[in-house]
C-alpha cells in the first residue's frame, strides 16, 4: 500500500462507461434537480442526481444490475444470492426478476413487513435469519456453496462499484463540470465508483463522503489508512449502517476522496423535511447525507458548484408517521 500510484484498483472509468453501457436501457436516467432556497441555505450552486427516483428507489439496481447483467449462462440458470435488508436486497430481486434469474436474498427476521413484502413482490426467495445470534454473510456463503448460486455482496465487488458510479456520470453528463462532488457513505460502492467517474472526467473536482455521526469508520479508516470495524452504529440511516468498508472499495477511496465529514441524525432529519416541503421530493435519510452535510455548513458552501448524490427515496410511512 506504500505506492498509491501504482496499486491497481479493482475498478477503472471504462469499466464505469461500459456498466452505463449495458444498463443504460433498463435503468432510469434520474433527474438532475436545483433549488433555489437549497442554494441559498447552503452558500452553493447545488445539482441534486435525484436516485430515490431511480428503479426500485435507490441507485443500487444500477450495480444489481450490471452485475447480473454479467452472469454466464451457468450462473444465470442456477440464480443469485445475497445479504441485504435493504435497498441492495430489492435492487437484486428487481434485477433477477427482469433477467429472470432466481434470486434468494438473506434478510433479518425483524425486517421491516413492508420491505420484505417489497422483495417478495419482485419474485425472490427471502430466507430469514437472527441478527442478533447469525451471521447473514456466513449464511448466505453457505447456501451459495449449497445451491451453486453467485453470490453478489452489497458494495464489495467490482461490477457493483462500476454501475454505482454510473449516477456520478450521469450528472456530469448532464450538468457539466463540479467543483465538488458529495455523496453518502456505507461500504462505499457509491463513493469509489463516484469518485472513479469524477477523477476521470474531471479531475479537479473535490470528493467528499459523507457518513452519519454514529457510524465514522470510514473517516476513522482514511485517518489510520486501514480498514477500521466498528459495532453496528445506531442511526436512522440505515442504508449506512455498515460496520467497515470493503477490501475493494478501501483502496479507491483512499486514492481518490479529499475529505470524509460526518452529520447527526437531527440533520438528516431536517434535511429530510426540506426535501419534502420545499422541493416536494421523498428522500430517505440515508439519501440525505450528503445534503444536509452542505446544509448544515459541516462541509461549507463558498459559491462552489456542488454535485450532491440524492441516493435513495425508499421510506416507511407507516413507521414514519
Ligand atoms: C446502500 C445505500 C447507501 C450506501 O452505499 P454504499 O455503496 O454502501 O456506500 C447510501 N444511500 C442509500 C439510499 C443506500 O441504499
Amino acid at each position: 500500500m506504500d505506492n498509491l500510484e501504482s496499486q491497481n484498483l479493482a475498478v477503472c472509468f471504462e469499466d464505469v462507461a461500459a456498466a452505463h453501457d449495458r444498463i443504460r436501457n433498463v435503468a432510469h436516467r434520474t433527474p438532475v434537480m436545483t433549488s433555489r432556497t437549497a442554494n441559498d441555505l447552503a452558500g452553493a450552486r447545488i445539482y441534486f442526481k435525484c436516485e430515490n427516483l431511480q428503479r426500485g428507489g435507490a441507485f443500487k439496481f444500477r450495480g444489481a444490475y450490471n452485475a447480473l447483467s454479467q452472469f454466464t449462462p451457468g450462473q444465470k440458470a442456477k440464480g443469485v444470492i445475497t445479504f441485504s435488508s435493504g435497498n441492495h436486497a430489492q435492487a437484486i430481486a428487481l434485477a433477477a426478476q427482469i433477467l429472470s434469474i432466481r434470486a434468494v436474498i438473506v434478510m433479518p427476521l425483524d425486517s421491516p413487513p413492508v420491505k420484505l413484502a417489497a422483495t417478495r413482490g419482485y419474485g425472490a426467495e427471502v430466507v430469514l435469519y437472527d441478527r442478533y445470534k447469525e451471521d447473514s454473510e456466513a449464511i448466505s456463503r453457505k447456501l451459495a456453496a449449497e445451491h451453486d448460486l453467485t453470490l453478489i455482496p452489497p458494495y464489495d465487488h467490482a461490477h457493483i462499484i462500476a454501475g454505482q458510479g454510473t449516477a456520478a456520470k450521469e450528472l456530469f453528463e448532464d450538468a457539466g463540470s463540479m467543483d465538488v462532488l458529495i455523496t453518502p457513505l456505507g461500504g462505499g460502492g457509491l463513493l469509489a465508483g463516484s469518485a472513479i467517474a469524477a477523477k476521470a472526467l474531471h479531475p479537479a473536482c473535490t470528493i467528499i463522503g459523507v457518513e452519519p455521526e454514529a457510524g465514522n469508520d470510514g473517516q476513522q479508516s482514511l485517518r489510520r489508512g486501514e480498514i477500521v470495524h466498528i459495532e453496528t452504529p445506531k442511526t436512522i440511516a440505515d442504508g449506512a449502517q455498515t460496520r467497515h468498508l470493503g477490501e475493494l472499495t478501501f483502496p479507491v477511496l483512499r486514492r481518490h476522496v479529499d475529505e470524509i465529514v460526518t452529520v447527526s441524525d437531527a440533520q438528516l432529519v431536517e434535511a429530510m423535511s426540506f426535501f419534502a416541503s420545499r422541493m416536494k421530493i421523498l428522500v430517505e435519510p440515508t439519501g440525505c447525507l450528503a445534503a444536509a452535510a452542505l446544509f448544515s455548513k459541516v462541509i461549507p458552501g463558498r459559491g462552489r458548484k456542488a454535485g450532491i448524490v440524492l441516493s435513495g427515496g425508499n421510506v416507511d410511512l407507516k413507521q414514519s408517521l
